[in-house]
């Protein structure tokens, strides 16, 4: 026999603040998801490009942030909502933070972060890659410090915490 019971937990029996902030939380989300939304949606893209490549990615959680963990790639890149990451840094709390703050920068910076972080970003890291080698004198650790010391990296080492000595 089937019985009417009252569920377990009731959710009128909630005080009226508990709903309305709720409502405000998700509002602040969707607010901010659509504030970052060229780099959330260049991440879904990249995601998915990676996935077909290298296979579907690790997906992890920090601090409200999607962290996708892919296998052999040797990359960090924050874009909004979501740091895409070799499993190299899986056990790098420098890296997994220092990506945290660049999603800090597109908090704040919005839809000018891609043109701000992003591009300088990928700019002076393949002048890195490409001027920072040994034959010119160039240490792995001289390049590292170079790297770190840019400012948009310096603030993000700054807003993720991280102290690099
Ligand atoms: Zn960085």
């Amino acid at each position: 026999m089937w019985e009417s019971r009252k569920p377990p937990i009731s959710f009128k029996s909630q005080p009226k603040w508990v709903g309305s902030f709720c409502y405000l939380y998700n509002m602040k989300r969707v607010f901010l998801y659509v504030w970052q939304l060229p780099q959330n949606v260049l991440a879904i893209v990249l995601i998915g490009v990676y996935s077909l490549i290298l296979g579907s990615p690790e997906r992890t959680e920090y601090k409200g942030i999607r962290y996708r963990w892919f296998k052999g790639w040797k990359f960090g890149i924050s874009l909004g909502y979501y740091v895409i990451l070799g499993d190299f840094a899986r056990d790098r709390l420098d890296i997994i933070n220092h990506e945290y703050g660049h999603t800090r920068q597109s908090v704040c910076l919005g839809p000018l972060y891609l043109i701000v972080i992003g591009l300088p970003s990928c700019l002076f890291k393949a002048w890195d890659r490409l001027f920072h080698t040994p034959e010119r004198g160039w240490t792995p650790e001289k390049a590292y410090r170079w790297y770190f010391s840019l400012p948009w990296e310096r603030w993000a080492d700054k807003v993720g915490g991280v102290v690099r000595v």
